[in-house]
């Protein structure tokens, strides 16, 4: 199994922020998978997908890293109705897979730049779609390397949230295919012309940081009517773009993020009375 010692993690997330790592494994299959979580009884870890909705702290973090990016990218048509997906497939090369076979119902899974089983911890979605929406079954395995496979009506989503065991890890799932949805040809270079026009895409971000607070105002709403685009600590900054993507210019630490995520936070509550929560997850140790 591929394995990095002493590596940047802020290498392994899209925002770019992080300390040191002391090892980071890199399981392909479900037999690796299964081998290194039983190979660490009481010891620290994490789990990763493509990094797109996490930050580490500056002082790294001293357990153990699993990233599934490289873990189980099988996309298997079953039939007509069927589609069996790994979880280190990405996000954008399923919903392309399914374009091209033009099967229509995915496309908003295109831009996501995370894995699915990342997507189907966070319950990622756009374009009033969710994940879950459309999952059948799904596979865990768990940290005593037990595999179990469960239906849809056995884990309760939420916006941007899973009731998952804390113990327990995505490993793959089954979606179901809607014939009845008519298949537009162009509605994925809609969506990313969207996306591009509305997102500062091509800048270090984590996508959106805080959940939006009620359906009434979105976040982003809330923190550009408190006049905060372009507010910058350190190298972080609020995007001008779309006020709830904070950016890493490149010199940014972690700590300017979370100093940057709570003056944000602060200023929402005592202007607009709304606690906002955070949709990114930060991991690791403070320096
Ligand atoms: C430019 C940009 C645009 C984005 N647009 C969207 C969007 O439109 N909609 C949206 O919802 N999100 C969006 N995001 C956020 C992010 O891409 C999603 O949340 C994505 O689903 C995270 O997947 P990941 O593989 O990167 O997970 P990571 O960020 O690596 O992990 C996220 C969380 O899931 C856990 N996790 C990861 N894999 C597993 C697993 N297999 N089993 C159990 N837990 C796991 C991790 O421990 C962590 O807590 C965007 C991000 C960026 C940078």
């Amino acid at each position: 199994m591929e394995t990095l010692h002493r590596d940047k993690l802020s290498k392994h997330t899209t925002i770019r922020l992080g300390g040191i790592a002391n090892k980071i494994c890199f399981p392909k299959n479900i037999e690796q998978f299964q081998e290194l979580l039983l190979s660490l009884p009481s010891k620290r870890f994490i789990i990763i997908g493509n990094g797109s909705n996490i930050a580490f702290r500056d002082g790294g973090y001293d357990g153990i890293v699993i990233s599934l990016k490289k873990f189980n990218r099988d996309l298997i048509l079953l039939d007509d109705k069927k589609i069996v997906v790994g979880a280190g497939v990405s996000c954008s090369k399923f919903s392309k897979f399914l374009h091209k076979n033009k099967i229509s119902g995915f496309e908003f899974l295109h831009g996501i730049p995370g894995t699915i089983g990342g997507s189907m911890a966070m319950n990622a979605g756009a374009f009033k779609n969710s994940i879950w929406d459309k999952i059948s079954k799904y596979k865990i395995i768990n940290n005593d390397g037990n595999i179990k496979t469960f239906s849809r009506r056995q884990i309760s989503t939420f916006y941007r949230k899973v009731n998952i065991n804390r113990k327990s890890y995505f490993v793959e799932a089954e979606f179901l295919i809607d014939r009845t949805i008519k298949f537009q040809k162009k509605l994925i270079l809609e969506y990313a012309l969207k996306r591009k026009t509305s997102q500062p895409v091509n800048q270090f971000s984590s996508g959106c940081i805080f959940k939006n607070p009620n359906s009434k105002h979105s976040a982003s709403y809330l923190i550009e009517k408190s006049g905060l685009k372009s507010t910058r600590i350190g190298g972080i900054y609020v995007s001008k773009k779309h006020s709830n993507y904070f950016i890493n210019d490149g010199r940014g630490t972690c700590n300017d993020l979370e100093k940057l995520i709570t003056f944000v936070k602060n200023r929402i509550k005592k202007e607009h009375n709304v606690s906002l929560d955070c949709e990114i997850h930060i991991f690791g140790n403070k320096k």
